[in-house]
């Protein structure tokens, strides 16, 4: 099956409201853009795909380093078409959704979704909401138990106060409070932070080693990001002195990296996503090599929607992926916000995600909303 053409737009959706990400503080988000993907093969088959958009930079991107390069391709020579996107990745964008719509054809050519032939592992997964602001303790007591009855098995909570001690309080009121019924992680977002942000404290070793030693007296389930990407030392140092599962690896990229990361045993749990870390079936492989070493590979899911069913997809194929990542923070984004493209959205019950049968990356765009926000 021949690739006989590829077209990049980039679409921005409105979030159901205002949303003030963690990871980009002072910055305020009233819609999301990304680069839609859209490949056509010899045989009519359409797979769709999704970038991280900021702006343009994605349709550009994919125009000069990708398209000429991949058209005339077979869908089946994976190998060579991620060839084709690293090299576009040194070239200054994450270029690896255009591998989505890859195997969102072959998986519609199969008649099956992506999972069932990368590995097939599991048909639904524990789903935990992943907050996306911070926001006081009393807050987040409030909607813990809100999102308990909203179906989810787990909480993560996002620490960013210049004063730790403020951070801690909130994990300890909330685990108080749900901690019996409900799963809670923490997501403290020091590995870098949005372009625009206003500076805050970045947390050293000590400040990340002391935290981790207060969470894990908690019982909290894994601290997420405690020290920048590529402190390797400080991130090994980290995951030795402390029995609480350190997790990260969600903007690294391709095996080299998160080789050196697994076999430094910075982290417990790895977070590649199929939106920034590399195409999806290199991430098999990594997931695999974690594997080898006892690790848990429980992919980064925030991008966009597409970006979502991408992740759940691999995430089912796994058999060391034991959680998924929702993203839900209302009212800025709920299931609104990952599903806006869609015609049916995910389904969470009971403390599961189902993983969608649909053939391919299992989504069904809605054509009338992909007019209305394509730019
Ligand atoms: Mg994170």
């Amino acid at each position: 099956m021949i690739i006989e053409n590829l077209k990049a737009n980039l679409v921005v959706h409105p979030l159901p409201g205002e949303f003030h990400p963690a990871w980009g503080p002072g910055l305020t988000m009233r819609e999301l853009p990304l680069t839609l993907i859209e490949i056509t093969t010899d045989t009519g088959i359409k797979g769709y795909g999704a970038l991280p958009a900021s702006g343009k930079e994605g349709v550009v991107g994919v125009n000069t380093f990708i398209k000429d390069n991949l058209i005339g391709l077979d869908v089946f020579n994976i190998e060579e078409i991620e060839k084709v996107l690293r090299n576009a990745s040194l070239r200054t964008i994450w270029p690896w959704g255009v591998e989505m719509a890859i195997w969102d054809i072959i998986g519609k050519d199969a008649n099956r979704p992506v999972y069932k032939l990368m590995g097939g592992f599991q048909d639904e997964i524990k789903v935990y909401a992943s907050l996306g602001e911070v926001r006081s303790a009393e807050d987040r007591v409030k909607e813990a138990i809100q999102i308990k009855e909203a179906g989810f098995s787990g909480i993560k909570l996002r620490f960013h106060d210049n004063d730790p001690s403020n951070d801690i309080k909130i994990a300890r009121d909330v685990v108080e409070a749900v901690g019996e019924s409900m799963e809670i992680m923490v997501d403290a977002n020091q590995a870098d932070a949005l372009p625009g942000s206003k500076s805050v404290n970045q947390w050293d070793y000590y400040t990340a080693l002391e935290v981790g030693k207060e969470l894990e007296k908690m019982g909290i389930a894994w601290l997420e990001e405690p020290l920048p990407r590529f402190d390797i030392e400080g991130l090994k140092k980290l995951s030795n002195k402390l029995s609480i599962p350190i997790a990260g690896g969600e903007k690294n990229q391709m095996i080299a990296e998160f080789k050196q990361l697994i076999e430094n045993d910075c982290y417990d749990i790895l977070q590649g996503d199929a939106s920034f870390s590399g195409g999806l079936f290199e991430l098999r492989k990594i997931a695999g090599i974690a594997e080898a070493y006892h690790k848990k590979f429980i992919p980064h899911t925030w991008s966009n929607g597409i970006g979502l069913y991408a992740n759940l997809q691999l995430a089912a194929s796994l058999p060391n992926c034991p959680w998924f990542e929702y993203p839900y923070e209302k009212p800025g984004w709920d299931h609104a916000a990952n599903n806006i493209l869609f015609k049916e959205g995910l389904e969470i019950k009971n403390g599961y995600i189902n993983v969608p049968q649909k053939p391919g990356l299992g989504f069904e765009i809605e054509p009338t909303q992909l007019e209305k926000y394509k730019v």
